[in-house]
This record gives structure tokens, C-alpha cells and sequence, in this order.
């Protein structure tokens, strides 16, 4: 299912980072908030911004969230007006309900009242944060489960000029190099030959481990 229009309740630094995001990339997004300045600092960078409570059935009919693709609660401190919130655009037939949780316990509520995906940005910015933190290589990464990632991997100076046979992660460590991003552009599915230069990204494929060590050979 392709999502054209978001609904997002709740404009503090989460919501409105995301509409602005949102917007950026060409989509249509409506911000609701209770605080009028909120609203007004987003005026203009939303397709349409309303003062409004979001635990109010009557104020979220009227706005019309049951024709929005995709709600986001982004409501934090006031956990219940977060999953009054959750409820109402599930009940009203938004689509796609996504909630932000400021804890385990809230992101377990909203799990069971039957949010489609539960986003907890401050445990999952730092834990992303201390992985990069103590592996400077180490750009970004996504968990494709829980044994396997794809990861970004800056080519340090020890890497320069070498061939991906010579250092030969597969063979070494079973992971897989499944492109170089070089200042040029990006070499997708790259050759043994294919040479890597400093500031290079590879992404790399495999399981945790097998990126770890091959994360720790090059920072040796
Ligand atoms: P962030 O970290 O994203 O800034 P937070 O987790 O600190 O947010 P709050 O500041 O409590 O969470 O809430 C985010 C926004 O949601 C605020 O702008 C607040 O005015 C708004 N908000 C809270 N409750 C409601 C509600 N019932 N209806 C509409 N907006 C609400």
C-alpha cells in the first residue's frame, strides 16, 4: 500500500521533524496540536496545520483523518492522550496508525490496542548513536532481523588502493561487500578487482557478527 497522506497528532520535536520530512519528500501532511504556537510555527510548512485536541472524537471527524493514509501519534509526556489518540484514528478507519512510545510499557499499550507500528526514537537514536560511537567506521546500519544487518562501513587509510579480493570479506568473515559508494557514484554487486580508496562507504551484508569482525580488522 503506496502512502500519499499523513495525519500527525502532535507537533513537538519528533512530530514536526517528521512532517518537515514528510513535506520535503512530497507528501501531504496534516500537523494537529493543542498548543497554538506549536501550530503556528508550522503553518507554513505543513500542507495544512490545525489547533485541535487529538483526543477529541467530534475535532478528528471534522478534519477529516478517516481519508489519511497514515496517522502518527507523536504525542510523548501524556501517555493517556497518546492512546485516546491511537484509538480514535484506529476506530475512525485511518489506515496505517503509527505511535511513538516514550517507554517500554507505553509501547506495549499501543501495541495491543492494535497500532500498526510502535516507534521509540530516543532508545533507538541511542542505541544507534553508541554503536557509532565506539565503531568509527561505522556510518549507519539497518537490522534486516535480529542476527542480520546491512551495514555502512567507511574505508579507512589501511584499506586504500586494495582490491575487495585482497581483503576478502566473504572468505574472511562471510559477510559480503554489496556496493561501494565512491565520490564518482555508486559501483552496485562490485568485482573482486573493484579497488576501494579512503572515504569510500562500502555496504556490507551478513550476519552481526561477521560485520563485528570485520568491523574490528579494519580498525586495527
Ligand atoms: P518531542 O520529544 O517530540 O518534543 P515529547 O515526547 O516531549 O515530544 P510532548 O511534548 O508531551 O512529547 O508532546 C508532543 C506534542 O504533542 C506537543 O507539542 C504537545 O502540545 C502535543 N500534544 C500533547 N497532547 C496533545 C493532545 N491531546 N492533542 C494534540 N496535541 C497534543
Amino acid at each position: 500500500m503506496k502512502l500519499n497522506q499523513f495525519v500527525i497528532i502532535g507537533l513537538g520535536r519528533f512530530g514536526s521533524s517528521l512532517g518537515r520530512e514528510l513535506v520535503q519528500l512530497g507528501y501531504e501532511v496534516l500537523g494537529v496540536d493543542r498548543d497554538e504556537e506549536k501550530v503556528d510555527e508550522m503553518s507554513n510548512v505543513l500542507t495544512h496545520a490545525v489547533v485541535a485536541d487529538g483526543t477529541d472524537e467530534e475535532v478528528l471527524r471534522s478534519v477529516g483523518v478517516r481519508n489519511f493514509d497514515c496517522g502518527v501519534v507523536a504525542i510523548g509526556d501524556d501517555i493517556q492522550a497518546s492512546i485516546l489518540a491511537a484509538i480514535l484514528l484506529k476506530d475512525l478507519g485511518v489506515k496505517k496508525v503509527v505511535g511513538k512510545a516514550v517507554n517500554e510499557l507505553h509501547g506495549r499499550v499501543l501495541e495491543k490496542i492494535g497500532v500498526d507500528r510502535v516507534v521509540y526514537p530516543e532508545r533507538d537514536m541511542g542505541i544507534r548513536v553508541a554503536h557509532q560511537l565506539v565503531s568509527p567506521n561505522l556510518l549507519d546500519y539497518i537490522e534486516l532481523s535480529k542476527n542480520y544487518t546491512i551495514a555502512e562501513l567507511g574505508v579507512p587509510k589501511c584499506l586504500s588502493g586494495k582490491s575487495l579480493s585482497d581483503i576478502n570479506p566473504r572468505g574472511r568473515f562471510g559477510c559480503s561487500v554489496v556496493a561501494i559508494n565512491k565520490p564518482k557514484g555508486m559501483i552496485i554487486a562490485p568485482v573482486a578487482d573493484d579497488i576501494l580508496s579512503e572515504n569510500d562507504v562500502m555496504v556490507v551484508i551478513g550476519t552481526n557478527r561477521q560485520i563485528e569482525e570485520f568491523q574490528d580488522s579494519i580498525e586495527k
